[in-house]
């Protein structure tokens, strides 16, 4: 691990740099590891809003080399995508609010808009809230089912990237990569809302290589 830098061994997408922060990196190191780039950030809102510009939205995305997109979580699971030829890449906010709402979908359509479709990316979930914590009530049990959208429950339980995979996969993108590590169980590494962080938030970010 690099200085509170989590990857993911099977993605490793040629002309991408990314990553998802620990509670160890923070916004100084993070500026500190990548010199050169600049950082593009959201102000983030549970919404479907997807954007090539920084704003109020939870899914950002840049053609530009040299950019650094960095979503920040708790709880919460960030999502990258990174397409084949490194031309574009994209990261978002993903509660079980966004992905109720369709932020996935929502993002792929914006992307595939813009002349880059789904089969060309492949995706990697960051540290989020596990199965093995997640227990949800009847409205977002509710939000779900209405939505038409791919998800999974064990039994009461959301699992947040299982859920967002599936949605990912049936949207047409070609590969889903996770980091199978829940927020709440791992205090040495993540914050935690529900386990009582209120407002520390780990930074997952991604960019496209800037070779000078
Ligand atoms: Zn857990």
């Amino acid at each position: 691990m690099l200085s509170g830098i989590l990857k993911i061994y099977t993605f490793n997408p040629p002309g991408i740099v990314y990553g998802f922060g620990t509670r160890e990196l923070d916004w100084e190191r993070l500026r500190k590891l990548y010199p050169g780039y600049r950082i593009k950030q959201l102000q983030q809102v549970h919404s479907t809003v997807v954007r090539e510009d920084q704003g109020e939205g939870d899914g950002i995305f840049t053609v530009r080399k040299g950019e650094l997109l960095v979503i920040k979580t708790a709880d919460c699971l960030p999502v990258l995508l990174a397409e084949k030829q490194a031309r574009v890449v994209a990261a978002l906010h993903a509660g079980w609010r966004g992905l109720c709402r369709g932020i996935i979908p929502e993002a792929l359509r914006v992307l595939k808009e813009r002349g880059f479709p789904p089969e060309g990316f492949s995706a990697a979930l960051g540290p989020s809230i596990g199965p093995c914590c997640y227990e949800v009530g009847e409205e977002v049990m509710d939000c779900f089912r209405k939505s038409g959208l791919p998800y999974l429950l064990r039994g009461k339980n959301l699992d947040l990237p299982t859920t967002a995979r599936l949605q990912l996969l049936a949207a047409g993108v070609a590969e889903v990569h996770i980091l199978p590590l829940c927020t709440r169980c791992h205090p040495e590494f993540f914050y935690s809302h529900r386990r009582g962080d209120r407002k520390a938030r780990m930074l997952s970010f991604i960019g496209i290589i800037d070779i000078k």
